[in-house]
């Protein structure tokens, strides 16, 4: 059962989320929603550091090839400082990022895995080009095992990387509780493939007004990885909650 508390706090947050989204002026409440959970993910991450320390060091990219799921907000987040910065000196083209997004195109996460790991299309020199503006699962991917993910990249063993439980806990309630958000407001609420979602917005003109003004640009790329039954009904509760 959870701790007394948990489901009222979780409330709250969602009611921060909300906040944030409808006092933004012309949509821009959807990408201040993301940059709050990221906020949020990182100031509870920074109280509470691990037990033991953990192997992740920039440079080291084996999880930076598996499917990356992100909400809406993130995903316009992640458009908008991309574009802002296409222009700075040796910055990837949109061209190069829809060029390195395409074979990700329509693949779960079994096909990822399954066919050849391809690397994420903000991978560059083994860096991650929007590391401030990294989704929630980044932030919370972590390991106390670098040979874990070694084997995971090089498909052997089978066994699972140990992380941080703290650090899963805190990225998954900053999620639940946005999407219980975009629920509440009637905004889609569906996760998304991250390199997909981005390039249909960096495709699309006036993406972000089209889709605050209720036109769903991302429906087609929509994720259909099942959402467990636990969190979808924790999300229609919380976004009830807060209606
Ligand atoms: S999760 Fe694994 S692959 Fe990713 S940075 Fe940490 S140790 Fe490296
Ligand atoms: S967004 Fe950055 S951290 Fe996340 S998978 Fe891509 S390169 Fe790695």
């Amino acid at each position: 059962m959870a701790p007394t508390g948990t489901r009222e706090l979780a409330h709250s947050l969602a009611l921060l989320f909300r906040d944030c989204i409808e006092n933004g002026e012309e949509g821009r409440g959807i990408i201040d929603a993301a940059r709050l959970a990221y906020k949020l993910y990182d100031l509870s991450a920074d109280r509470h550091p691990p037990p033991d320390p953990l192997s992740c060091k920039a440079g080291c990219s084996y999880c930076c090839h598996s499917f990356v799921a992100v909400t809406a907000p993130e995903a316009f987040l992640l458009a908008e400082r991309f574009s802002e910065h296409v222009r700075d000196e040796g910055a990837m083209s949109v061209d190069e990022f829809l060029k390195r997004a395409r074979p990700l195109a329509g693949m779960g996460p079994t096909a990822r895995y399954d066919n050849e790991l391809l690397p994420c299309p903000f991978l560059v020199d083994d860096k991650c080009s929007v590391y401030e503006v990294r989704p929630v699962v980044c932030r919370k991917t972590c390991s106390y095992s670098v040979q874990a993910c070694i084997d995971g990249f090089n498909k052997v063993g089978g066994g699972t990387v140990p992380q941080d439980t703290a650090r899963q806990t805190f990225g998954e309630g900053c999620s639940i509780t946005l999407t219980a958000a975009l629920r509440s407001l009637g905004f889609p609420w569906a996760s998304y493939e991250m390199s997909e979602a981005v390039s249909v917005i960096l495709r699309t003109e006036d993406a972000l007004h089209r889709w605050t003004q209720g036109e769903d640009i991302l429906a087609e790329v929509q994720s259909n990885v099942a959402v467990p039954a636990q969190l979808k009904t924790a999300i229609a509760e919380f976004s009830d909650a807060i209606s």
